[in-house]
């Protein structure tokens, strides 16, 4: 099949590319790097009467890697992340996530901000933006606001962005010393997108956890944060004899708060499975690596 009738602008700069957006209003829709949106346009899922390529607007590909933290602007590749040495010391959670993002050809043009903007319930990104507290800078024509994770992801394939918005960059904090973070997943074949998956961290001050953060992938509705175990291992001394313990309960919190769908891919039980196993991994890789220990 082929796209329904659309019209196409290429603004150059950011205030044109909103003014277009806004007098489209829910007609509108960004084309970042189309890995996304042109499968979705071909199969007629959606049929806007607007597109706003946004990819000459050179001021949206800034990728900076602060003392505080990083800003990954709307046009910023997945490859780009994997190709810098700041992110890579800093919040190598981003990192080992967005390796697993899909194959090399899709990193190359598909961006960070349009995957977060898309969120689908199995991509990488919007679990790691809500695992590192991260924030989402929206724009429309009457200015900016910016937007928690947890309050930008509202559901499947859905968001806080409303018509005639646009995500223009997403600031993730530097985690804090003593910090170790892990995302792991589990996909059909190499580069699928993820059936479930986890992005731990965890920040310890000697053996007693000081923070915990942990995201289940592929849950349904889009990045799950497993608050009921945060709380479980928060401020919990966590050692070589109480690590099985420890990690055992928030196991079991996250297999009894997820609610996953049935679909072609998975049941909802084995889905649920593999959020616990998902989660143990994720858990223990990022606890050896605050603990600065080598893992195999
Ligand atoms: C074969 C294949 C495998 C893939 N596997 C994975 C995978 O394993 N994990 C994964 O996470 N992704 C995967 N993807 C998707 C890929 O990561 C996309 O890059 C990503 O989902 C969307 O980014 P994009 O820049 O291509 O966005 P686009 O396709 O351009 O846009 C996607 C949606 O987001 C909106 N949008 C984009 N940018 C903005 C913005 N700045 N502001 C507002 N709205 C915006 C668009 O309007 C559209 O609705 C895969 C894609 C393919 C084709």
């Amino acid at each position: 099949m082929k796209p329904a009738w659309f019209d196409y602008y290429a603004p150059r700069t950011l205030d044109e590319a909103l003014r277009i957006l806004a007098d489209a209003g829910p007609d509108g829709r960004v084309l970042a790097g189309g890995q996304s949106l042109v499968p979705m346009l071909n199969l007629r899922i959606v049929k806007p009467a607007v597109i706003v390529d946004i990819n000459r607007i050179e001021a949206l590909g800034r990728l900076y890697v602060g003392p505080d933290r990083l800003t990954v602007g709307a046009l910023v590749r997945h490859a780009d992340l994997l190709r810098d040495p700041g992110v890579e010391e800093g919040w190598p959670l981003i990192r080992e996530a967005t390796a697993q993002v899909a194959h090399p050809a899709i990193r190359n043009r598909g961006t960070v901000c349009g995957s977060v903007a898309h969120n689908d319930p199995a991509a990488e990104h919007p679990s790691v933006l809500v695992t590192l507290g991260g924030t989402a800078v929206v724009a429309g024509d009457g200015g900016r606001r910016e937007v928690p994770a947890e309050e930008f992801f509202a559901g499947m394939l859905s968001t806080a962005l409303q018509p005639g918005e646009m995500l223009v960059e997403l600031c993730y904090p530097r985690p804090l010393p003593g910090t170790g973070a892990a995302f792991v997943e589990v996909a059909r074949r190499l580069g699928d997108f993820a059936i479930a998956g986890a992005a731990a961290m965890l920040t310890m001050h000697g053996d007693v956890c000081e923070g915990a953060r942990l995201t289940i992938v592929g849950m349904g509705e889009g990045p799950f944060r497993a608050r009921s175990a945060e709380a479980a291992l928060t401020g919990r001394r966590i050692d070589r004899t109480t690590q099985q313990e420890a990690f055992a309960e928030a196991v079991a919190k996250v297999m009894a708060a997820v609610d996953p769908t049935d679909d072609v891919h998975a049941s909802s039980d084995y889905r649920r499975h593999l959020a616990g196993v998902m989660a143990a991994r994720a858990l223990e890789t990022a606890l050896a690596r605050a603990k600065g220990e080598q893992i195999g």
